[in-house]
């Protein structure tokens, strides 16, 4: 992470100002007593916290009880504890932009993290206030550093906060305007077609047996791709909010059909054609928009790059969150793709990572994501997809790629295998740790001979 100008003067900031010999002193003499308050700020933190519906968006108490204290006590005791050295300071800098950059990626509104941090102080305040044994001008000395502290780490959490909100949100936008139109239009087609066909099974289920399977319109596939992409295929609000309350709507009648009159459920099965035609009809308006930006463009999409993984992942998180519905990821790593290129050349390693992506795009469900994630890494996002299904996946995957023959020069055929690291959403808001838990189990199915999958 760079250090800007602003984290430069600042620093020099630190070094003059906050970690001096007599604030040192005074820091380190109170060490106790800073130790104790700060696991008393922690719990009034987290009990304002929970209950607050924006704090609920991101946290569940589980996560506040095994990580999230630790963490905080961690980071306040390291903020307010002496600090000797240039290294120190330039430490402390970049622990503080961490902070930033994990909230940004997090989705915590900046006003939280000031709010919190002001709840933190005021607690601070209160508990010195309460000490008995300080001279009043001791205690005002100490609260002067320890608020001196507090803000200069609050500025540069802010800043890397923006810095980082800021290009997600700026990549967030690309990735939305420079989505192929033409791939696009063709998948709300499916989407379209996917819709009618629902509709019809329902209708045929409905008038031979009682049978129910159709019914749970939440797991059908257009459900699915209109909570999670439909943002991407069409940027306008009006139109989008319209189909997922349509979407609402007609769970709201299909959950009444089980227990209806005949005369009833005549009705009722209109308004249902009637609702599920609306909804077709401005799917097919969102797909004839794209044809038109199509015309525009000349570009290929292959798999997502790396930089739009951070945005898509935000708001994955945010949703399974707030549906309860975790999703899961694989990473994808080429076995021994080093051979292939010293062997065959890097032509030959180009066009079986090209071949690789179209396999993976192909084995997918509508509604993943795939990113190339490094040089022949990917990283697949699974929504709403619980660990065991991400599994079934893997296997399906290994197989497949194992019967993958790649024509690399004249009537020479390679075959490749890869190793798969598998991880499931933990509730654990910031995203990074799923990554991480992914790429330690990527790392232990090529440590157990590759060509595998581990969780
Ligand atoms: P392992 O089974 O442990 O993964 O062995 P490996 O040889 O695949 O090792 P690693 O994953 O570290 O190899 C990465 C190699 O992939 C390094 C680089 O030469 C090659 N590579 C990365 N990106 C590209 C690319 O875009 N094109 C080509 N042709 N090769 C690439
Ligand atoms: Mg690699
Ligand atoms: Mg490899």
């Amino acid at each position: 992470m760079p250090i800007t100008d602003t984290a430069k003067s600042l620093n020099q900031y630190f070094v003059a100002n906050l970690y001096t010999p007599e604030n040192n002193q005074l820091l380190d003499k109170n060490h106790d007593l800073i130790a104790a308050c700060i696991e008393q700020c922690i719990e009034t933190f987290y009990e304002i916290l929970l209950p607050d519906p924006i704090g609920a968006q991101f946290l569940s108490s589980a996560v506040v009880e095994t990580h999230l204290k630790t963490e905080l006590k961690k980071w306040l005791l390291e903020t307010l504890s002496p600090q000797y050295k240039e290294e120190d300071y330039q430490a402390m800098i970049l622990k503080h932009r961490h902070v930033g950059a994990v909230h940004a990626r997090v989705g915590v509104p900046m006003t939280a993290v000031n709010h919190a941090m002001s709840i933190i102080k005021n607690r601070f305040y209160e508990l010195l206030y309460q000490v008995s044994d300080l001279p009043a001008t001791e205690k005002i000395a100490f609260y002067r550093v320890l608020n001196n502290l507090l803000d200069s780490s609050l500025t540069l959490i802010n800043e890397s906060y923006i810095d980082d909100h800021v290009t997600q949100e700026r990549a967030a936008q690309e990735y939305r305007s420079r989505s192929n139109a033409h791939e696009i239009a063709i998948e709300v087609e499916r989407i379209k077609a996917s819709l009618f066909n629902w509709i019809s099974q329902l209708m045929s289920g409905l008038l031979t047996t009682s049978q129910t399977s159709h019914l749970n319109l939440q797991n059908q596939e257009f459900a699915l791709w209109i909570r999670h992409k439909i943002g991407y295929a069409c940027q306008d609000e009006k139109t989008t909010s319209k189909i997922k309350q349509l979407v609402d709507e007609l769970q709201d009648l299909v959950n009444r059909l089980p227990d209806s009159d005949p005369v009833q459920r005549r009705q009722t099965i209109q308004q249902i054609t009637e609702l599920g035609n609306e909804c077709g009809w401005l799917l097919g308006q969102i797909s004839e928009r794209n044809i038109d930006n199509a015309a525009r463009e000349d570009t290929l999409t292959t798999l997502i790059e790396r930089r739009f993984l951070a945005p898509i992942l935000k708001s994955e998180t945010k949703l399974a969150i707030n549906s309860k519905q975790p999703y899961s990821i694989i990473m994808l790593d080429i076995d021994d793709f080093k051979q292939i290129n010293d062997i065959h050349g890097h032509q030959a390693g180009d066009l079986v990572l090209s071949q690789l992506g179209l396999l993976i795009k192909r084995t997918l469900r509508i509604t993943d994501y795939a990113f190339r994630y490094g040089g022949e890494e990917f990283l697949l996002l699974l929504p709403e997809t619980p660990i065991e299904n991400a599994q079934i996946l893997a296997q399906k995957l290994l197989k497949a790629v194992r019967q993958l023959e790649i024509e690399v020069s004249n009537n020479h055929r390679l075959q490749i295998t890869v190793s798969l690291g598998l991880a499931p959403f933990n509730e654990h808001p910031d995203f990074e740790q799923v990554i991480k838990r992914a790429d330690e189990n990527l790392y232990q199915a090529k440590h157990n001979g590759k060509d595998r999958y581990e969780i």
